[in-house]
């Protein structure tokens, strides 16, 4: 087992900033409900988080933009700021671009007390990169995940399946990687249609069709499955709780996504070995009748 990440994490969001590119997919002020970043304003929330919650390890999280494609002096000012308000359990974790890693941000992430690093991926597939608009190659990715992980950091995945293109061949493609790459953790986005994105004209053209929810919910079970096996820990299923419905257009979004997932993994669970339905705890119990699943029941 993995041990688990005691860390508490405060997230900063930076909507779009250091964005290389418009992934046809994205608008990053919809997808983290958050205006633009205002460094006062952090500063203030995070030395709260840090009064809140003295003597433990805690990480100030760096998300919805790719903080690595900023200019160093932006990162330096920022990292200073942040890193004069907090304690010594606190470090930085940033998400960012697989383009942005090189051993010049490598390093200067190091100085500003950079922990963890989590790289949005989305896919390894080139032509699946191609038609969403990422900008790198599946090689690029590949070997800024490597560089992070011999540089002694923390590696996080994303990965978002049902991006145009994707198909079995893609799929079997991700599985590989992540057993080659075997990063600490992992997020999972479905992919959802976002108003006013180029997906979202392409799905109103009939050119692009998300994955339903019960596609979606199966997928990440599946990758539950393949991360049990590499002890690859999943952190996230699902966008974050945040993002307003009403900017949904089409694809598998569910406020409660991960409960679903995990429901998925005990029925599939319990499917290979229905004995375990009488250890089931009161939680496993009360997830398994969450929305309605009547596995319980049956005899
Ligand atoms: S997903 Fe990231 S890189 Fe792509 S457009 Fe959004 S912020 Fe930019």
């Amino acid at each position: 087992m993995n041990k688990p990440d005691k860390s508490l994490i405060y997230p900063l969001f930076i909507p779009m900033q250091g964005c290389p590119g418009h992934c046809i997919y994205c608008d990053q002020s919809k997808i983290s409900g958050a205006s633009a970043f205002d460094l006062d304003d952090a500063l203030v929330q995070v030395q709260a988080f840090i009064r809140r919650n003295p003597l433990v390890n805690k990480e100030i999280a760096f998300y919805g933009g790719s903080f690595s494609a900023l200019p160093e002096s932006e990162r330096e000012h920022i990292l200073s700021a942040i890193l004069s308000v907090v304690d010594a359990q606190t470090s930085i974790r940033v998400s960012t671009h697989p383009l942005y890693i090189d051993k010049a941000i490598l390093k200067h992430c190091k100085k500003f007390r950079v922990r963890t690093i989590e790289l949005g991926i989305q896919d390894w597939h080139d032509q699946v990169l191609k038609a969403s608009g990422r900008g790198y190659s599946a090689d690029q990715a590949y070997k800024a995940c490597m560089m992070i992980k011999m540089a002694g950091f923390k590696l996080g995945l994303q990965l978002m399946p049902g991006l145009p293109g994707a198909s079995e061949e893609s799929a079997i493609l991700n599985n590989v990687m992540l057993n080659l790459v075997k990063p600490q953790f992992l997020r999972l986005y479905p992919l959802v249609v976002i108003k006013g994105t180029p997906l979202a004209e392409l799905y109103q053209k009939g050119e692009y069709q998300p994955l339903s929810l019960t596609e979606a919910i199966s997928i990440c079970a599946d990758y539950y499955e393949l991360c049990r096996l590499t002890r690859v820990k999943i952190i996230k299923y699902g966008l974050p709780s945040n993002i307003d419905p009403t900017e949904v257009l089409a694809g598998p979004y569910h406020p409660s996504f991960g409960e679903l997932v995990k429901q998925e993994i005990l029925i599939r669970e319990l499917r290979k070995h229905p004995d375990k339905r009488e250890k089931l705890d009161a939680s496993e119990r009360q997830l398994l009748r969450a929305h309605g699943c009547r596995v319980l029941d049956q005899g």
